[in-house]
């Protein structure tokens, strides 16, 4: 239970963006709750954002030798915590923003008030919108948008990666420590990962590749799990059965602003727009930060950046 019932600032989120904000918001004496997110059911709704489920970050700015993405996020959270930022656990259910302060309802049921509102909330990641990925989804039934959740229950199996972006790459080099053989499906000829991860895929010998292919069906059966599925080459319409006894989805992702729909103005993909150059929202007092408004960059840098910015946003707010 949070330990009050009105904040200055309530950051939604936990990743980069949050923690940054909540840092910033700490060290202004504004007091923040951060409600942390996550709990929403599979193994890629956690708390403490994607980094959560990386493993090696090498891009981020004073770790030369690398870190990894859990160990990062830990190092934010002792960060904010020691400036006396407030965590709590779970998502917040509903909002009104129409009046003042907001009003927040938490999972499980607590309520609260809020006199500005920084949205940290991220995004998930997308699936094929098959049938089967459903019945499949889970790391028993073998399909998964997360390797390093999930990749371990693939020891000595054969998998299929879903995409031609970095996380794709990523994802494929990842499983080449559990499975035999990685195979990725990508519905082009050219990749769109940058050159030094496809650089990587390609000199991996356990990665293998299905250009121009797409996956029109996960076979299977029920307790049985994934066996395989049904693939379509796009420029020759040959379809062929791969046997797979996994198969990884690494497609991109989608902001997560459901509970903002109608109350915040997004963009034609769901992600919140702010006023260029600032990390205000459509509603005064409201701001956002990271990949929630963020389908451009996607960066854990740019989104500490844009936390840090929502964090002086709010406190300039405030003094207002
Ligand atoms: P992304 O760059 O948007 O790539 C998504 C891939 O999935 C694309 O190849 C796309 O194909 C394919 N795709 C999308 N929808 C599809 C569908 N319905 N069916 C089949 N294929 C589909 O996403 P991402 O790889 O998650 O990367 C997101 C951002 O994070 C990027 O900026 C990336 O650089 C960054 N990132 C960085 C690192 C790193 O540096 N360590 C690691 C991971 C991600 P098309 O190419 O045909 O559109």
């Amino acid at each position: 239970m949070p330990k009050k019932e009105q904040y200055k600032v309530v950051i939604l989120g936990s990743g980069p963006a949050g923690l940054t904000a909540a840092l910033y918001a700490a060290r202004a004496e504004l007091s923040p709750l951060v409600v942390e997110g996550g709990g929403g059911g599979d193994s890629t709704d956690v708390p403490g954002g994607q980094l959560m489920l990386t493993t090696e970050v090498e891009n981020y700015p004073g770790f030369p030798e690398g870190i990894l993405g859990p160990e990062l996020m830990e190092r934010f959270r002792k960060q904010t915590e020691r400036f006396g930022a407030e965590l709590e656990g779970g998502a917040a259910t509903a909002l009104n923003l129409s009046e003042r302060p907001f009003g927040l309802t938490l999972q499980g049921g607590a309520r609260l008030r809020a006199e500005t509102l920084i949205v940290a909330t991220g995004a998930r990641a997308k699936w094929l919108g098959l049938p089967e990925e459903l019945e499949f989804r889970s790391k028993i039934g073998g399909v998964s948008a997360c390797a390093t959740c999930d990749g371990f229950f693939f020891k000595g199996k054969e998998v299929l990666v879903v995409g031609g972006g970095d996380t794709a790459m990523e994802e494929a080099s990842f499983l080449t420590k559990f499975a035999t053989k990685v195979t990725i499906v990508h519905r082009r000829d050219a990749l769109r990962a940058s050159k030094i991860m496809q650089q990587r895929a390609r000199n991996n010998p356990r990665i293998h590749w299905l250009l121009d292919s797409v996956i029109e069906r996960i076979l299977g059966g029920p307790g049985q799990g994934v066996s395989g599925a049904r693939v379509r080459n796009v420029k020759t319409g040959a379809v062929t059965e791969v046997a797979a006894g996994g198969i990884f989805m690494a497609i991109g992702h989608e902001p997560n602003t459901a509970i903002f729909r109608g109350k915040l103005e997004t963009d034609e993909n769901g992600y919140l727009l702010t006023f260029a150059g600032t990390t205000a929202t459509s509603v005064p007092g409201v701001f956002a930060a990271g990949d929630v408004a963020d389908h451009r960059y996607r960066q854990a840098v740019t989104a500490a950046g844009t936390g840090c910015m929502a964090a002086i946003d709010a406190e300039r707010f405030l003094s207002h």
